[in-house]
């Protein structure tokens, strides 16, 4: 069993799929693990750390040659997995609703794309979950991003010199980021409120010590929604929000929005009057910039000036943080494929209820139930 792992290539990307800690494990599972050279190198991993941890490195090609399973954080174009065997496992993140045509591509080159984010919402399935080790990260990281822009301070600080307020921080969309995101602020020593559409992230606010916003007039999502996901709210629900934070926002230093509905467009949670609103000198994070944002007139890795109000966010939170980021990635790849390791075969074979959920490729067709319905 040959697990082999590139250099990301798309740009901007310092994670990495796999570390030292991660090819020891799978080592012990009696896989050869290797690495092409400087994949680690944007998350301060060294070649010399991985051939430390019995680590194969060299050139792409050398390193995809017969190769079993590919793990990636990208998937990376089919092209680059010439020489792997027929029928290679490539887990990775695919972003298959947007990703149509890459999708397509796997089926033709006969690979099994395992997509990382198609990964189900179920207790034994957590650790092996991308989505929530990610945006765990990139939640602390927006808040500390915005706390850098602003041109005051976050907590409340009295000085001979007089008092200098806390800031005011507003999240909007409570999920994995979200929560992260007013603990994190509250650590600073913010005062935070929060929103969602879903009615159990309301406790989790409050045990945050943050205060809840929500719309009362109209009813949201019951509970923690299906499968912990949100989806496209009625327009009678969009307008009675946008009364609530048109109310909200105004009074607010910083906004952190979250805000995302699996295989749709983010939903737009901010508008330009909106924003018009705000005092100058405020900030907002916009951490779903990359699926089309919540905030008006976001863009990506750009610090867009409106109003006298900056508006941040990156295509690849994460990725600012490569070292964790990756750290956690390779442990989510591990902790999936060695739940399924089969001793017997010396590979891993996975059961319906997850293999079927992730797997978008198979036998030079696309085979997955949620991207035959869409
Ligand atoms: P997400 O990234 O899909 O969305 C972020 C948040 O935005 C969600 O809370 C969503 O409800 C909210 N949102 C969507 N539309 C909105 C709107 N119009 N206005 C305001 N908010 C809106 O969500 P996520 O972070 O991936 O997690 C969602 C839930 O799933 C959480 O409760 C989390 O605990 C749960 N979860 C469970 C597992 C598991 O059991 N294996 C793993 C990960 C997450």
């Amino acid at each position: 069993m040959r697990i082999a792992v590139l250099k990301e290539r798309a740009p901007g990307e310092n994670r990495v799929a796999l570390t030292p800690e991660t090819a020891k494990k799978f080592a012990a599972l009696g896989a050869t693990v290797a690495v092409e050279e400087g994949a680690g190198s944007g998350a301060s991993v060294t070649d010399e750390a991985y051939r430390e941890a019995g680590v194969e490195v060299g050139p792409a090609a050398q390193i995809v040659k017969d190769a079993d399973i590919v793990l990636g954080v990208q998937a990376p174009d089919p092209s680059a997995l010439a020489g792997a065997k027929p029928g290679a496992w490539v887990a990775a993140t695919f972003d298959p609703f947007r990703n149509g045509d890459l999708v397509e591509a796997y089926a033709k080159a006969g690979f099994e794309a395992l997509s990382m984010e198609f990964m189900p919402r179920i207790t034994r399935a957590q650790s092996m979950d991308v989505l929530s080790s990610q945006s765990n990260l990139a939640g602390y990281k927006a808040v500390l991003v915005a706390a850098n822009t602003y041109g005051r301070a976050f907590p409340m600080m009295m000085t001979a010199a007089g008092t200098v307020q806390a800031a005011k921080v507003f999240v909007m969309g409570v999920g994995v980021a979200g929560l992260q995101a007013i603990a994190t602020a509250k650590r600073l020593g913010a005062q935070v409120s929060a929103t969602d559409v879903r009615s159990a992230t309301k406790e989790q606010i409050q045990s945050l010590g943050a205060k809840p916003v929500f719309v009362e007039n109209v009813a949201g999502i019951e509970g923690e929604g299906s499968g912990g996901y949100a989806t496209e709210m009625s327009e009678e629900y969009r307008t009675a929000q946008a009364e609530l934070v048109s109310s909200h926002i105004a009074k607010q230093d910083i906004v952190i929005t979250t805000a995302l509905i699996p295989g749709k467009p983010a939903p737009r949670l901010i508008s330009d009057a909106q924003i018009a609103s705000m005092k100058p000198g405020s900030v907002i994070f916009d951490l779903a910039v990359a699926q089309g944002g919540n905030v008006e007139g976001s863009k990506p890795d750009e610090a867009v000036a409106k109003h006298g109000v900056t508006i941040v966010g990156f295509s690849n939170t994460a990725g600012h943080l490569a070292a964790d980021a990756s750290a956690l990635f390779a442990r989510n790849l591990y902790n999936f494929l060695s739940a399924f390791w089969d001793k017997e075969v010396g590979k891993p074979v996975l059961d319906e209820e997850i293999g079927d959920a992730v797997r978008l490729t198979q036998g030079g067709k696309v085979v997955n139930a949620r991207l035959a319905t869409t």
